[in-house]
Parts: C-alpha cells; sequence; structure tokens
C-alpha cells in the first residue's frame, strides 16, 4: 500500500494529497491536452473523479494524458472537439454519455489569445478570440447542463484571468472576453443556486504555460518584477483550486472569483 504524502514526503509532484474527495464524480475538462488543463484534468483524477480530456488538434498530447489518467486507476475519455462550434460540442456531449455517462463537474478552461495593440487589432483576431473564450463556456455550459442538473454534485468552475480583472496593453480581445466570463459566472451563479448548481471563476494571474513561453525574456522580468511572490504561478497551483471549488468543501461557495495571482491584483 501506499504510504500517505507529508509535507516531509509529499508525492512525485511535491505535493500532499488531501484524499480522494471526487470519488465516483465524472469532470468534463475543455482544452486538457496540455497546460493548466492537463493538470487540473490529473489533480481531478488524483481525487477520485473520472475524466472527459477535451482538446482541439493535439492528439498525441491528449492520448498521453488519458494513459497517465488511467494508470491512476480513473476513466478517462478523450475527445477533440472546438468548444466554439456549437454542433462540434453537442457530439461530444453525446460521445461522453455513451462511453462514460453523465458529467458533475464542467471545467470551462479551453482559452486562447491572439495579441496586438488594438490600433492593428483585425477582426479576426476578435472573433478568434470570442468564439472560444466566450462562445465556449456558453456552448459546453449550454450543453452539459442538462447533465448538471441530474447530478448531486453538479459544479461549473470557469477559467478567468486577471487580465479581465485590471485590462492589459495588447489584449483588449483577450481581457474582454475574460471580463465577460466573470460577468456569466456571477449571473448563472445566481440564475442556477437553486438547483443546487455551483458557478465559479479562477481567475490566474500569470502562470508558466505554453502561452507564456512566446513572451520575450525582457518582458518576463519585467512581469516578475510586478509580482509581489516574484514568480509565476505552476499549473498545479492553478489545479489545486479546482479541486477545492469542485470538492464538498466549497458546498457554500457560488458565484466566487478566486485570484491564483502571488499577489499581483487584490
Ligand atoms: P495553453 O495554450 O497551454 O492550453 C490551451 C488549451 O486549450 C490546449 O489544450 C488547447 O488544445 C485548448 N484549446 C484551444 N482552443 C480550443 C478550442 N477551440 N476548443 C477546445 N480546446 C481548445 O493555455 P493555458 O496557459 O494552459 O491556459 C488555460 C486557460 O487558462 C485559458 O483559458 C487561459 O486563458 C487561462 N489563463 C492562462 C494564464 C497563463 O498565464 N497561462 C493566465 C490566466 C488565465
Amino acid at each position: 500500500m501506499q504510504e500517505p504524502t507529508t509535507r516531509e514526503n509529499p508525492n512525485e509532484d511535491g505535493l500532499v494529497e488531501t484524499g480522494r474527495r471526487l470519488e465516483g464524480r465524472r469532470a468534463v475538462v475543455t482544452g486538457a491536452s496540455r497546460g493548466i488543463g492537463r493538470e487540473i484534468a490529473l489533480a481531478l483524477a488524483r481525487n477520485g473523479a473520472d475524466v472527459v480530456i477535451n482538446y482541439r488538434s493535439s492528439d498525441e498530447d491528449a492520448d498521453d494524458l488519458a494513459r497517465v489518467v488511467d494508470e491512476l486507476g480513473e476513466q478517462a475519455w478523450v475527445y477533440s472537439a472546438d468548444v466554439g462550434e456549437m454542433d462540434q460540442v453537442k457530439e461530444m456531449k453525446r460521445s461522453v454519455e455513451k462511453h462514460m455517462g453523465k458529467v458533475d463537474i464542467l471545467v470551462n478552461n479551453a482559452g486562447i489569445n491572439r495579441d496586438t495593440m488594438f490600433s492593428k487589432m483585425e477582426e479576426d483576431a476578435w472573433k478568434e478570440v470570442f468564439s472560444v473564450n466566450m462562445n465556449g463556456v456558453f456552448n459546453c455550459t449550454k450543453v452539459f447542463l442538462e447533465h448538471l442538473e441530474q447530478s448531486t454534485y453538479p459544479r461549473i468552475i470557469n477559467i478567468t484571468s486577471i487580465v479581465g480583472q485590471m485590462g492589459n496593453v495588447g489584449q483588449a480581445n483577450y481581457a474582454a472576453s475574460k471580463a465577460g466570463i466573470i460577468g456569466f459566472t456571477k449571473s448563472l451563479a445566481k440564475e442556477l443556486a437553486r438547483k443546487g448548481i455551483n458557478v465559479n471563476a479562477i481567475a490566474p494571474g500569470f502562470i508558466e504555460t505554453d502561452m507564456l513561453s512566446g513572451v520575450p525574456d525582457e518582458v518576463r522580468k519585467k512581469i516578475v518584477s510586478l509580482i509581489p511572490m516574484r514568480r509565476f504561478g505552476k499549473p498545479e497551483e492553478v489545479a489545486r483550486a479546482v479541486v477545492f471549488l469542485a470538492s464538498d468543501d466549497a458546498d457554500y461557495i457560488t458565484g466566487h472569483v478566486l485570484n491564483i495571482n502571488g499577489g499581483m491584483y487584490l
């Protein structure tokens, strides 16, 4: 039998496991093939949840993640769908129902950025970002709501961004879409509370993923100097908050935006 993890003896990710808080639940994580979404899917599986791994194009990464989830003893269902396309999301739901059953937790994580100064921003850059970041959240929530309404522990967790709270140069499209997610989360939390569905958002600050890898070194240094904790966040630090919001410990929390940003925006 595996030794229980402690601060002195953490698991291979350096974490203390707090138990299988999501045993028997099923989660859909959009944009789960890499970055924050991958860590969210893993953290949910480590806590006993089966996971639907949605992604757009990286088949290999998604299959690799499914193998790891399988090794953890949980079920994984890999499904490629563009969350911005309602027809594809509906197909994904049918496939999930057939192969796994109904889901209890929806994590709207898929997101993209197309950064440029507003004066140079083409309509396409605006529309693409809104298609994934906002329409994707609408489509998945609309389609999977039927499942959540039948669940005993329903949760919707939307991944927004610090940029939606404080704005950022060169990210008017991205910031607007992420601010939209906050308004959506708060409204839906009020609408769905009577059905027992908790709707929350997580607003990460600057997290070390592919999304940050294109940022030039001098800009990275400048950003770090603006973070009180003087470091970027890790995807697993966001994932742990998702597990918390998905767990029974968060039963009375809804409509909340949880900042995970090293103190950069308070
Ligand atoms: P990433 O680029 O590493 O991963 C994005 C994931 O989304 C990938 O799995 C990709 O396949 C998927 N995806 C993209 N378009 C999709 C679509 N149309 N349909 C389905 N899946 C799609 O990004 P990340 O840094 O892991 O970001 C994850 C989320 O966290 C995003 O919503 C992002 O806006 C948000 N966020 C990231 C940071 C950061 O600093 N990395 C900060 C704040 C918020």
